[in-house]
């Protein structure tokens, strides 16, 4: 439900972005009937039997696959785990580049594939490791050889891993109003505006996942305060330096929100925390 709400928290396509998507659909030949223009944010949830071609495109005339269908918009893996895990790696190399390359004996093609994936997994095989009232019934390693079903290098690309722990039946009737779409919306809209404020002058930048190392120095400064925050965060969790990378954009991204011109260290204690499937602890 999660994954299915986030396109309507992002900004509406822009017309480059709804030409881009049309243009994708239509060589898929995937354009809906009598539809002239995609002007929703793209959502695609493939299943775990998908082939790698299938998934990043490719065959013998060069059809785009699901992660350019998704450009602009959002790729959802559910289950992550049960993915193979060949498919799992070839999505690698495009969610560096936000495009994939595809050769055949003729031709090699390039296909926009700027997407943002959302993934889930069940916390290990039963499904209630960490759970507050039932206990976990998995064998000792099971759970850690679950986990290392995705790579360490997929999960550093990972930006934000959140732990979803079951819902009360009381809170899902709760008659509570909670915050809707639209007013996240509004938030989100305003952070993507100071980004492309700040990345007006850098081709191919709009957001701050996108930043380059040299920018990240440059943006992302933190206060001594931070610095030492983020040493101990590094050593307790033993993070990887790519996961070192993440967590400055995303404090970024979250100071953005908050209309914060400086990092705070807040910022980082949150964007930190969301590395949790990088924690020693988990599963081990
Ligand atoms: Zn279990």
């Amino acid at each position: 439900m999660l994954a299915k709400r986030l396109p309507t928290i992002l900004p509406p396509l822009s017309l480059q972005e709804a030409l881009e998507t049309t243009k994708i659909h239509s060589v898929a030949g995937k354009l809906p009937e009598n539809a002239t223009l995609i002007s929703k944010r793209p959502y695609r949830s493939p299943h775990h039997t998908i082939s790698d071609v299938a998934l990043v495109g490719g065959g013998g005339n060069p059809q785009p696959g699901e992660i350019s269908l998704a450009h602009n918009g959002v790729l959802f893996l559910d289950e992550l785990p049960e993915f193979k895990r060949t498919v799992l790696e070839v999505m690698r190399q495009p969610m560096e580049e936000r495009k994939v390359t595809i050769s055949s004996a003729k031709v090699a093609l390039d296909f926009p594939a700027s997407f943002m994936l959302i993934a889930s997994m069940n916390p290990c095989p039963c499904g209630f490791f960490n759970h507050p009232e039932k206990e976990c019934t998995c064998g000792p390693g099971v759970v850690q050889k679950y986990l290392n079903k995705i790579s360490g290098p997929l999960l550093d690309r990972i930006d934000l891993h959140v732990e979803v722990t079951p819902v009360a039946f009381s809170e899902l009737s709760s008659t509570q109003q909670f915050e809707k779409s639209e007013s996240i919306r509004e938030r989100v809209i305003k952070a993507r505006e100071i980004q492309s404020e700040r990345y007006k002058n850098s081709e191919g930048v709009y957001a701050n996942a996108q930043m380059s190392s040299k920018q990240l120095k440059e943006i992302c400064s933190i206060s001594a305060v931070g610095q030492n925050l983020l040493k101990t965060a590094m050593e307790k969790l033993n993070l990887s330096a790519r996961a070192y990378d993440r967590i400055l954009k995303v404090s970024r991204t979250i100071a953005d929100l908050a209309a914060s011109d400086d990092i705070k260290p807040e910022h980082l204690a949150e964007a930190i925390q969301y590395r949790s499937l990088d924690r020693e602890g988990w599963g081990g």
